[in-house]
């Protein structure tokens, strides 16, 4: 196993969800392929229509391998996020990039927990979309002052949360390109 299965291996942050909501096909994909091969692809109904499906990707295992790796689409094939990059450029030490990680999976853990206290439990959706919705439903009721805390947590874990992404994986200019990893 190379450094970089076994990094992608402790992380899996994008194909579960936390960094990306979906993962678009393109030209070269199968879509009826995929579908039969389990993943709930869908086309959008915008004028210019996306062909997708939405992550915590069904694909993805609980040792974090990809069921579907020898078939998997191709922007999972080619993304890379930055610390697998770097990682892979000997620009950090495999340690390094094992604690960034780690640090990113605590504070995806710490935002579940959040949502959880407010009562979203909805573990099938995407960090993203999780939040989104909290904040729509916190934003059209009325929270009492412990939920309203809450949430306002919940606000700065999620800020802090982009930023780290933003900076150390990238994922902001290749939102929809999970990667392509196997066992
Ligand atoms: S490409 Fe990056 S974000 Fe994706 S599993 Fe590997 S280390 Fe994690
Ligand atoms: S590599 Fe792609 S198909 Fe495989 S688990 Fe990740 S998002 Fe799903």
């Amino acid at each position: 196993m190379t450094s970089g299965e076994k990094l992608c291996l402790a992380c899996g942050l994008c194909c579960d969800g936390t960094l990306f909501d979906n993962v678009r096909l393109g030209p070269g994909d199968d879509a009826k392929e995929l579908k039969a091969l389990g993943l709930p692809v869908s086309v959008s109904r915008a004028r210019a229509p996306v062909t997708y499906f939405r992550q915590p990707c069904a694909a993805l295992c609980a040792d974090r391998t990809c069921r579907l790796y020898a078939d998997r689409p191709g922007q999972c094939r080619t993304f890379e996020c930055g610390v697998f990059k770097a990682a892979q450029a000997g620009r950090i030490a495999a340690p390094a990039a094992l604690r960034l990680i780690k640090q990113a999976r605590r504070q995806a853990d710490h935002i579940r927990g959040l949502l959880r206290q407010l009562g979203d439990t909805e573990e099938h959706r995407s960090l993203g979309e999780r939040f989104r919705r909290t904040q729509r439903r916190m934003e059209s009721g009325r929270a009492d002052a412990t939920a309203a805390g809450t949430f306002a947590e919940l606000g700065l874990a999620m800020h802090a949360f982009g930023l780290m992404a933003h900076e150390k994986f990238h994922t902001r200019e290749k939102r929809e390109e999970p990667p392509g990893r196997g066992a």
